[in-house]
């Protein structure tokens, strides 16, 4: 048993490289659901893509509880799209999810579905004037350049409504790797780990979701038609244990477990399922951490709206810098996300979310 974990994390990690790098901005999600379909396809019952572009996987439990448990992670990365060009053959861009302006000069890109090389081009320091270079650029003055000579070549190599992503490979970083789209090939990759795993007790739907970055909506659109008796998004999370302005506590924290989330924008989490959580984590030794409360939304947001009502949970693995070119995340506490979701689902049971 010890020794099958043991594989099975090394593999996760590989399968975290593997996501990281792909390229799968919300609604172009389409190399991230190949790389999943390939991953899952032998290690449960039924496979379907929906309309949407979710992929929804079926995971038979061993028939100890009579529970459907939808467990959800978002394919999509935030990214960029072509919204025109300049005479010089540039492109003009805008955000796809949300990218903070002040990262973006300087940025290399992988552009449309050929991933061309492209960059976000700056001014040079010897012409910028002492004012320019204390603003912060908006992104109205920046462009994409991918080399056209001219508007019309630019149009040709990447038509209006072309896909631009972060070019940024997966590295192994001391305790930490970095990679982009952590937020959420993180939750993709303990996803498959989990049903790559045994069979747990409830029968498990599997949603890989699109379009999360802007607006939870595979999430809405697979709750619906999954109508489960409650659900887990498994999730890469704010992690702001930097250098900050004031002296406030964290988000959350890098090598601290996993993060879980007791209110964010989007939803306040089922107060019997974060009990279970947090009742597995105290009784295996498990680290965890509480996300502080208020920030951000996750796809729990959609589902726990869905049909009458789905009680909900988010788990996340922390992850510095996301939404940006690159992220940092613990392996720890990537691991521990996938053993806690794990033992919780193994103790999960219908009399836990009936109790008030
Ligand atoms: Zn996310």
């Amino acid at each position: 048993m010890m020794m099958m974990q043991k594989k099975n994390e090394i593999a996760d990690t590989s399968m975290l490289r593997e996501l990281s790098n792909a390229i799968g901005v919300s609604g172009d999600e389409g190399n991230v659901r190949a790389i999943v379909l390939e991953a899952i396809r032998e290690h449960v019952d039924e496979v379907t893509v929906d309309s949407i572009g979710n992929v929804l996987a079926f995971k038979k439990g061993t028939g100890r509880q009579r529970l459907r448990v939808m467990l959800d992670a978002h394919m999509d990365e935030v990214g960029l799209m072509v919204v025109g060009y300049t005479n010089e053959g540039l492109l003009r861009m805008r955000t796809v999810g949300g990218i903070d302006a002040r990262l973006l000069p300087g940025t290399l890109l992988k552009v449309g579905p050929d991933q061309m090389p492209g960059v976000i081009g700056v001014k040079p320091i010897h012409l910028a004037d002492e004012a320019e270079r204390n603003k912060v650029v908006q992104i109205k003055q920046l462009a994409i350049d991918i080399g056209a000579k001219d508007k019309e070549e630019a149009e040709k190599l990447a038509p209006l409504g072309t896909y631009a992503a972060f070019d940024t490979t997966f590295r192994e970083m001391g305790s930490a790797v970095s990679g982009k789209a952590f937020d959420d090939r993180a939750g993709c990759a303990a996803l498959i780990a989990l049903l790559r795993g045994e069979r747990f007790p409830s029968d498990i739907h599997a949603a890989f979701t699109v379009q999360e970055e802007v607006g939870l909506r595979g999430a809405r659109v697979a709750a619906y038609a999954l109508e489960p008796d409650c659900a887990f998004a498994l999730e890469g999370t704010i992690a702001d244990d930097i250098p900050k302005d004031k002296d406030v506590s964290p988000t959350t924290e890098l090598g601290k477990g996993p993060a879980l989330t007791v209110m964010d924008r989007s939803f306040i989490a089922d107060r019997r399922l974060l009990k279970l959580l947090t009742e597995t984590a105290d009784e295996l030794d498990i680290p965890y951490q509480f996300k502080q409360p208020g920030m951000g939304g996750t796809d729990a947001g959609a589902i726990h709206l869905a049909r009458e009502g789905i009680p909900s949970i988010t788990i996340a693995v922390p992850c510095r810098y996301i939404h940006s070119q690159l992220g940092l995340l613990n392996l720890d506490d990537f691991h521990h996300t996938i053993q806690l979701t794990r033992e919780s689902l193994s103790r999960l049971t219908r009399r836990i979310l009936r109790r008030n």
